[in-house]
């Protein structure tokens, strides 16, 4: 019996995970609340919650074209941001009072571009990522933090002391810990949600107000507690990549026997597998070196290669996995080469590895699962 299905904390957050306005930000407006929109998981978000502002990790959930937005971009370009700009020319991002923009990749800095130039936002702010993770670039990576910090306070008329920061990190902590608990569970021979629900969850955690979500996420690690799932799984499979927030993707491989127990994704493990620093003696200080060099990074960084391999081939053995997917982009130059380099180093641990190019929109997926099935067989599974 499927433990989420009688678990309105569970429906709570898949309502917020299918939809861009949820009622837990719809009331938080309602009651004056602002909203700040960010385009990627290095920017960092205890920032926002620091001047008393709510997170939004930005998705195109419900695009169903880019009609609009191929006007700006050409169909060579990466389809998370097409997607993204052809809902925000719909008026769809109306409910957010600014937007924080990255170089993370060169199309998520042209979205912000033509985003600047065609949409009517409040607040506007672009941070400049480094492409290393050493001392050089923590100072730099801080020097942005100082830099978006006195912009949100100019503009949105608030002081931000360390101390804000330091309650923003303590918080956001506390719902990373919770989300490696519901992990945890994942490890057992019969976890109790599989890897569509998990990222039903993930995702929602970048759409609420922490606390709201924090109470949801411990209320659903109490129900599950003790729980055993079906177990009707052929493999267990990690899944490796960018951004993915789309759950439906994650159904289809798991429509045909595959079981998602993990996985190294930025709306994935990589946001909350490892905690913020909160005893440093300066707070924005530890946000630039958790984003830039302690929690688990992607390609964007060239000096950390060799680490992310070590946590996928961690992951993979922690959570029993017989094979991993990584899935990419089309388009998406950064895990092209990535996917290129883990291949390699995959087999080299022998552990299979089967490398999934796909749009935004998780459409015809007949031969995703086709693809995932011979994966599945070659297994031996
Ligand atoms: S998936 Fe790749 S190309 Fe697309 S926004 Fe992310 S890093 Fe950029």
């Amino acid at each position: 019996m499927d433990p989420t299905a009688s678990s309105e904390a569970f429906a709570t957050m898949a309502e917020a995970a299918s939809t861009l306005v949820n009622p837990a930000l719809q009331r938080w407006r309602d009651d004056g609340g602002r909203v700040i929109g960010f385009l990627c998981s290095m920017v960092p978000e205890e920032l926002f919650m620091a001047a008393g502002l709510l997170p939004f990790r930005m998705r195109a959930t419900g695009s169903t074209g880019t009609d609009l937005a191929d006007a700006y971009f050409t169909n060579l370009n990466c389809s998370f941001p097409r997607h993204c700009l052809n809902l925000a020319l719909e008026g769809e991002f109306e409910f957010l009072d600014g937007v924080v923009g990255i170089n993370s990749c060169d199309h998520i800095r042209r979205l912000y571009d033509n985003w600047k130039r065609n949409v009517d936002t409040g607040f506007l702010h672009f941070i400049s990522l480094p492409r290393q993770s050493g001392p050089d670039q923590i100072q730099w990576y801080t020097q942005e933090c100082r830099m978006l910090r006195d912009a949100l306070a100019e503009s949105f008329a608030v002081e931000i002391k360390d101390d804000d920061v330091r309650a923003a990190i303590r918080l956001a902590n506390q719902g990373r810990g919770l989300q490696r608990a519901l992990y945890a569970l994942r490890k057992q021979e019969r976890p109790p949600i599989n890897g569509e629900q998990a990222l039903v969850i993930m995702v929602a955690g970048t759409a609420m107000p922490k606390e709201e979500y924090n109470a949801l996420l411990s209320r659903l690690l109490t129900e599950l507690d003790g729980v055993q799932g079906e177990g009707d799984y052929r493999a267990r499979l990690m899944i490796t990549g960018g951004i993915l927030d789309d759950p439906a993707w994650v159904r289809a491989v798991e429509s045909v026997g595959g079981l998602v127990v993990t996985d190294g994704t930025c709306f994935g493990a990589r946001l909350m597998w490892q905690d913020i620093d909160e005893e440093a003696e300066d707070p924005l200080e530890a946000l630039a070196r958790y984003y830039l060099a302690d929690r688990p990074s992607c390609p964007r960084l060239l000096d950390t290669q060799e680490k992310r391999t070590q946590f996928t081939v961690k992951m993979c053995r922690d959570f029993n996995c017989d094979g991993v997917l990584g899935e990419k982009m089309m388009f998406c130059d950064q895990w092209d080469v990535e996917n290129y380099m883990l291949d390699m180093d995959l087999a080299d641990e022998g552990i299979p590895f089967l490398r999934i190019d796909r749009e935004y929109l998780t459409s015809a997926t007949g031969q995703l699962k086709t693809r995932v099935q011979a994966f599945i067989e070659s297994m031996g599974k």
